[in-house]
Parts: structure tokens; C-alpha cells; sequence
């Protein structure tokens, strides 16, 4: 199939599992995850009207910016060593994966004149592989992270584990919303949380039937990574 015709079949089964979860298509993000994807592929999916961009790797986003200028919205979905945030913090529109305090002092430095959007980033799953803050830790780093001014915190984010089953994943999409549920109810931060990025190819539908209002999509947009 085609990425047109690719992104038409998610579009149509994210606004499936919306319904089932009492929301509407728009409430969702759909971000296509270009990684390895070269420019001329990456055109394709702007053309068709997806602008929001996920790359995992600083260096490979910093490549990619100039070549398509203005028009994509670039999301930072990998692990961010702290010393690549300069080279990133003025090309993204969100940083999805905010997992240490240290790296949270560095985007509040970085950030300058601008406040920017992250989310933290939840190991939803306690994976010894994964990043992310263990969730017993959640509303304690939240905590700290609201302090720093220059950060605008809009939720969370999680890589639920590689099953074959998307089933398998619903505990943990469930448990991600009643984190949020938490932080908020409990008053740690100074706003309301509003944002759940989770699900992938293998599992977005179950993610945005359990409350996902971004879902991160790559080989169902254009077929499998050719590494
Ligand atoms: C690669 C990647 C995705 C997309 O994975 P697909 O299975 O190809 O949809 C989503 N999120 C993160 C953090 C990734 O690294």
C-alpha cells in the first residue's frame, strides 16, 4: 500500500478506537515516526496533511531540519543525552522523553526565552532495558520538574513492551491514565496534566481506546525500517 493509503487505514482506526473511548478523531495526535525514513518519503506524508514528525535520534532530526524547512512540527521521541539538547531545543515542537532531572535542568537552561512542552517519560512497564521514570517515582519527579520555569509539562509518555498481542498492553495504557488521574487529582502540579502519548504500529488502537491522545506511528505509515 501506498503512505496515502497507509495513513488513511490509521486514521480511520484511530477515529474507531476514539469512539470506543467516548472521543472524536481530532482529539488525537497522529505523529508519523520518520526515522531512517529519507526526505523524499518524509515529503509524501507532508503532502498528505500529517506535520507532526517523530525522530528518536538528535543527530538524525538535525539533518532532516533544514532539508524540509519550515513546515514540519519535529517531536524528540528518543532518549535525549543532555549534552545534545542545544542542538535540538529550537527545532522541536514537544520532547516526549524527559527521564532524569538532570535532563530537565538542562532543557530549563537551554530554553532561554521560549517555555518548552515535554512530557515525562514513564517505564510503565519497570523494563530493566527501557528509559523512563518508574512509576512509583512519577509524582515526586513531577514535582521537582514543575518547579523549573522554563518547562512547560503536558503529560506523560511511555514505550509500552514489544508484544505480539496489543491486548497484552492494555493493563499498561490503563495504568498510564490512572497515573495521570493521580498526578492530577493530587494536585502535584500546578495545571492540570492533559496529554497521554502512547501506542505504536503494534498497539495504538488499544493505546487510544485507553485515553492515548498522541499515538506515534512508523511502520504502519510506511512499511517496515530497512536498518
Ligand atoms: C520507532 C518508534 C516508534 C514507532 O514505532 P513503529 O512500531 O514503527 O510504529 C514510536 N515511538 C518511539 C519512541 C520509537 O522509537
Amino acid at each position: 500500500m501506498s503512505i496515502g493509503e497507509n495513513v488513511r487505514d490509521v486514521k480511520r482506526r484511530i477515529a474507531e478506537a476514539a469512539v470506543k473511548s467516548g472521543r472524536k478523531s481530532e482529539d488525537i495526535l497522529l505523529v508519523g515516526v520518520t526515522k531512517t525514513i529519507d526526505v523524499e518519503r518524509i515529503r509524501e506524508l507532508l503532502n498528505i496533511g500529517v506535520r507532526d514528525l517523530g525522530e528518536n535520534r538528535p543527530q538524525e532530526l538535525c539533518e532532516k531540519y533544514p532539508v524540509l524547512g519550515g513546515e514540519p512540527q519535529w517531536h524528540l521521541i528518543g532518549h535525549l543525552q543532555t549534552n545534545k539538547v542545544k542542538s535540538i531545543i529550537d527545532k522541536v515542537v514537544l520532547i516526549h522523553s524527559v527521564d532524569s532531572l538532570r535532563l530537565a535542568e538542562e532543557i530549563n537552561k537551554r530554553a532561554l526565552q521560549r517555555v518548552m512542552d515535554v512530557l515525562v517519560e514513564i517505564n510503565i512497564a519497570s523494563e530493566p532495558t527501557k528509559h523512563g521514570i518508574q512509576p512509583e517515582f512519577a509524582l515526586d519527579f513531577i514535582q521537582q520538574v514543575q518547579e523549573l520555569s522554563n518547562i512547560n509539562l503536558k503529560g506523560l509518555m511511555c514505550v509500552a513492551p514489544n508484544v505480539d498481542d496489543p491486548e497484552k498492553n492494555r493493563y499498561y495504557f490503563k495504568k498510564m491514565r490512572e497515573l495521570l488521574i493521580d498526578i492530577n487529582c493530587g494536585h502535584v502540579h500546578n495545571k492540570d496534566l492533559t496529554e497521554l502519548s502512547m501506542g505504536m504500529t503494534n498497539d495504538y488502537e488499544t493505546a487510544v481506546e485507553e485515553g492515548a491522545t498522541i499515538v506515534r506511528v512508523g511502520t504502519g505509515i510506511f512499511g517496515s525500517r530497512r536498518y
